[in-house]
């Protein structure tokens, strides 16, 4: 067993000419971003990071992601993987909690660091931009839609700030060892998505990275060292980025084309020109694009295989997006503390529509009953429940926590499933979000998916609102395809003829937009916050 780092070694020495990353015009070879990798990895060393501190990554998808991960991980250091998007209160929680005393950031986000610095353990503070690595002049940014707030913030000068570009330019190229000696040791702090509530750190050590990776190459993909392409469009921040994009392909010596942004046309445009094979996405991904105008412009053929993640892919969109691309959707399914994929349909074997696919190797898997905590007959619906070498040491500062959810290895997942004879797993829903009214469960996801087959709808979330005679009651939240419209009678009528009538949404919510998480996956725990505002 070797770190992570030695994979990105390996791929350097194979292919030292081959494009690692591909990023908006600028092109990057594996044996340039291994040479920035050792740089960053002096220069984080010359201004004090030692071996198991925790050094947060704050950056959107952009070569620098990529190099100060590795160099890190380099170093023994534990990556705490930071949502740029967070606000201050978000960022001031994550950095407390993990005691991290090192930062790098974009310029775009230097002020909300500055903010909370004081506050927090910070002692280091390491600010880059995204145009560092472009060629372009800075209006072409501007016209890629990039915020312009803070756009070429000046690294102030004081003690502690330093910028990225300066300490790489002046460190060393030679090679560093790993310091890392146990693969058991702890390689990043993963906070959790917080679709459902409080953040909490998912301890991920060298281990987890490195087998969720070679898990993936052995039965998803089985893709060609030093031939593939992967599109790297979930934000690497994010476990599901971070394992099957960017370690992946690294560990493929695949090149890794990189947008900041998810933006519908350039996404399109970059498909077109630079051929991807790979396309790992989350559901909302592959609903945006197929719904562009446009879309028949577009040549999305070099796509050979996609793993869709980190929510439900409705059948429709499966379908619709392989007819345009002609290759394989899959689903997959996984969790952050599960470093991250458990379960995926094989790409090139046997898969089941609706269904995540079989567990990983090496991944056991049991269903049961929450009420006796007795694991149900094949076929019957439970909380599915996991063991395997990628899952999490724990919560950081979390015993308590950490024991509610491992139990002799057995991870909770905190899902409905069920498995079927031959082996297949279906996730009904998130047992917290599974609505009980009048006595009966419905699945939310059932309901969205019969949103999601109407021709005019383009995306659909289902809560539970309190309701006086039945406990909950079923709200639906629609957002119609552009140009479309749908009368809520109508769409009630449509209901009613599909599903049973105690499933069918009594309340209907028409919006522009539904809010996302990072991956975009749909936030319903905040649309549920919303309607409970509205209540009171
Ligand atoms: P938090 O745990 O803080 O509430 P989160 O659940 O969004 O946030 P993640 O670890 O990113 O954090 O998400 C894991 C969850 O995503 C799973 O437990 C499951 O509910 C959902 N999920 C992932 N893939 C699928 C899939 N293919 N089908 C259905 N649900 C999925």
């Amino acid at each position: 067993e070797q770190p992570l780092t030695a994979f990105l070694e390996k791929a350097a020495a194979d292919f030292p000419n081959r494009e690692a990353i591909h990023f908006m015009g600028k092109r990057i070879r594996y044996r340039e971003l291994l040479s920035d990798v050792y740089r960053m990895a002096h220069a984080l060393k010359e201004i004090g990071v030692q071996k198991g501190e925790r050094v947060s990554i704050m950056l959107a998808n952009c070569p620098q992601a990529v190099i100060s991960y590795y160099a890190v991980l380099l170093l023994g250091g534990v990556v705490v993987q930071t949502n740029p998007m967070y606000k201050e209160r978000e960022l001031e929680h994550q950095l407390k909690d993990s005691k991290t005393e090192t930062i790098i950031c974009l310029d775009l986000v230097y002020n909300q660091v500055a903010k909370v610095k004081d506050k927090t353990s910070l002692k280091r503070v390491i600010v880059t931009g995204i145009q560092d690595y472009l060629p372009f002049p800075k209006n072409v940014l501007y016209s890629l839609k990039l915020k312009k707030d803070g756009m070429n913030v000046t690294v102030p000068n004081q003690p502690g700030h330093y910028s990225f570009s300066r300490i790489l330019k002046k460190a060393l190229a030679a090679p560093v060892a790993s310091q890392v000696s146990s693969m058991d040791e702890v390689a990043l702090l993963q906070y959790t998505g917080g679709t459902t509530g409080s953040a909490k750190g998912a301890m991920l050590t060298h281990r987890n990275t490195i087998v969720n990776v070679i898990q993936s190459s052995s039965w998803v993909y089985h893709g060609k060292y030093g031939g593939e392409k992967v599109l790297g469009l979930v934000p690497f921040f994010h476990v599901y980025g971070m394992t099957v994009v960017m370690n992946y392909g690294i560990y493929m010596a695949a090149t890794l084309i990189l947008l900041p942004k998810f933006d519908v046309e350039s996404v399109l445009k970059m498909i077109t020109k630079e051929k991807p094979t790979l396309f790992p996405g989350a559901p909302t991904m592959y609903v945006a694009l197929i719904n562009h105008p446009q879309i028949a412009k577009y040549d999305l053929s070099s796509i050979e295989a996609c793993i869709s993640g980190s929510a439900p892919l409705p059948l429709v969109v499966q379908e619709k997006f392989e007819e345009l691309t002609g290759g394989r959707l899959v689903e997959g399914y996984g969790l952050t503390e599960t470093s991250p994929v458990t379960h995926a349909n094989p790409i090139w074997e046997k898969r089941k529509n609706g269904s995540i696919g079989v567990p990983w190797p090496d991944t056991e898997c049991r269903i049961i009953d929450p009420s006796t905590g007795k694991e149900q007959p094949q076929g019957e619906a439970g909380v599915l429940q996991v063991r395997g070498p990628q899952v999490m040491k724990g919560y950081w500062n979390m015993e308590a926590e950490t024991k509610k959810v491992i139990q002799d290895g057995w991870l909770n997942t905190g899902d409905i499933a069920t498995m079927d004879e031959d082996g297949y797993f279906y996730i009904l829903d998130r047992e917290k979000d599974v609505i009980i009214a009048g006595g009966f469960n419905i699945y939310p996801r059932e309901v969205e998916e019969v949103l999601y087959d109407h021709p005019d709808i383009q995306e659909a979330a289902i809560i539970g609102v309190p309701d006086s005679y039945r406990g909950e009651t079923v709200k639906a939240f629609v957002v119609c395809k552009p140009g479309r419209k749908i009368s809520e009678e109508e769409l009630n009528q449509y209901c009613r003829e599909k599903l049973a009538s105690f499933k069918a949404p009594r309340i209907y919510e028409f919006r522009e937009e539904l809010p996302k998480s990072s991956v975009g996956k749909v936030l319903r725990r905040v649309l549920a916050e919303e309607a409970r505002k509205n209540e009171g």
